[in-house]
């Protein structure tokens, strides 16, 4: 049939063009705290999670993902990757993927970068041990990352 060899050609060409994306998506620059701009795959990124104590009488201890904090390759402070417009849009809205710029970027961003260095600390602030800036360029330049929160989100 026909329509299979169609379907997967289509495929092929999907994994292709996500291929192309990724390259090009690792390839964007970002403001650095030193000043610099430094390209998403030439960074190593940490992924930060926070410590949930076990709590009731059935409930576990787990662990939460938190941010994502670039390294600076030149030297070593660490950018808190952070997004202000969530606190535009409505509250119930905020952890859906559609309304959430920290879930975006990590989603589309996370693997791209050098290596992923998963950290687990029970502070839920856990940059305060490493040198670190709160670096919003990547809520400034939403458009050229990508990142977009549904019109219908945002607080009236
Ligand atoms: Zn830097």
């Amino acid at each position: 049939m026909n329509l299979c060899k169609e379907l997967e050609r289509l495929d092929k060409e999907r994994e292709e063009l996500v291929k192309k994306v990724d390259t090009a998506r690792s390839r964007l620059k970002f403001k650095c705290a030193c000043g610099k701009m430094h390209s998403i795959q030439s960074c190593d990124v940490v992924q930060t999670h926070w410590y949930t104590a076990p709590h009731g009488c059935t409930g576990g201890d787990y662990w939460n993902e938190g941010e994502l904090q670039i390294v600076c390759p030149d030297t070593a402070i660490r950018n808190r990757v952070m997004f202000d417009s969530y606190f535009q849009v409505q509250w119930q809205l905020r952890n859906d993927y559609a309304y959430n710029l920290e879930h975006q970027f990590s989603r589309k961003y996370k693997d791209l970068f050098k290596s992923v260095i998963d950290e687990h600390d029970n502070d839920r602030c856990a940059g305060g041990k490493y040198a670190s800036f709160n670096n919003y360029y990547f809520e400034k330049k939403k458009e050229k990352f990508g990142l977009k929160i549904k019109s219908d989100g945002y607080e009236k």
